[in-house]
């Protein structure tokens, strides 16, 4: 497949190939592979950007594997804005094939949230049944029966972030992170249901229109002058690039 990226070649050139951003990335950590590194996944883009590389299957396997946590961008000592040319990689993906149907129906359960309760329920009993062989759905060791159902104060200082499955299958977590805020005496509201998902996945995938809808949705739920507190790290770097994603001034100041 050849083709070009449209990435910005200033974004590209910032990379100095330092590899400070190495030890910071889960996929070169485990693959030991440098086409799994951020340094490695930039020179590629590099390559067919300039026309010296097709989109083959390994450069193709290679961004697919990213999984955006966007730890080399903090690490990068110049600079480098990796997240932005990951999403425009990923979307000029997207752009050229067609997601599986399981990925599909699954970024689309994302988005509404009672029937990922519903079905979560469902998998929590079926799970205590032992009839979901592990390797056919790898999910949590035990999906709660409840999704998570937090005190809130009528006069938060802070909101925080509750998303999707996190509410889910990791209420937990927001409930230690809530009896932190209790102990410190920081009142608090969750952002809940109605908010719901920050779209990170469905930008991960190359959705990035569905993702834009989800930003636009996620920022006029919340009230502009909460600070928002994230505790998923994949929650956090998606709504962080909220400004990049929408352009507009008011994604900016989210
Ligand atoms: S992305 Fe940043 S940290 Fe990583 S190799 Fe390039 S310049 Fe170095
Ligand atoms: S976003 Fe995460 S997985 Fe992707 S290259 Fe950067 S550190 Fe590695």
């Amino acid at each position: 497949m050849s083709t070009s990226l449209g990435l910005n070649k200033n974004h590209l050139v910032a990379c100095i190939s330092c590899g400070l951003c190495l030890p910071h990335c889960p996929t070169y950590l485990v693959t030991q592979d440098e086409s799994r590194s951020p340094r490695g996944r930039i020179s590629l883009m590099s390559g067919v950007e300039s026309g010296l590389m097709s989109l083959s299957e390994e450069v193709v396997e290679s961004m697919d594997t990213c999984v955006q946590c966007l730890g080399c961008e903090t690490a990068c000592p110049s600079g480098v804005q990796y997240g932005t040319l990951i999403d425009q990689t990923r979307e000029i993906l997207h752009s050229q094939r067609k997601l599986g149907f399981r990925l599909r129906v699954g970024l689309w359960i994302l988005l509404h949230m009672k029937i990922l309760v519903i079905g979560s329920w469902t998998l929590a009993f079926i799970q205590r049944l032992r009839l979901i062989p592990k390797q056919i759905l790898p999910i949590p060791k035990k999906i709660p029966f409840r999704g998570g159902r937090y005190r809130q104060h009528t006069d938060p200082e802070v909101v925080l972030f509750t998303g999707c499955v996190m509410d889910t299958w990791f209420s937990q977590i927001h409930e230690a992170a809530l009896s932190v805020l209790d102990s410190i005496g920081v009142t608090y509201m969750v952002s809940g249901k109605e908010t719901g998902c920050c779209g990170a996945l469905h930008n991960h995938a190359g959705l990035r229109s569905t993702a834009k809808k989800q930003a636009l949705h996620v920022i006029s739920t919340l009230p502009t002058e909460l600070p928002v507190l994230v505790d998923s790290a994949g929650c956090g770097a998606a709504l962080k690039e909220y400004g990049s994603l929408l352009g507009t001034k008011e994604a900016e100041d989210f």
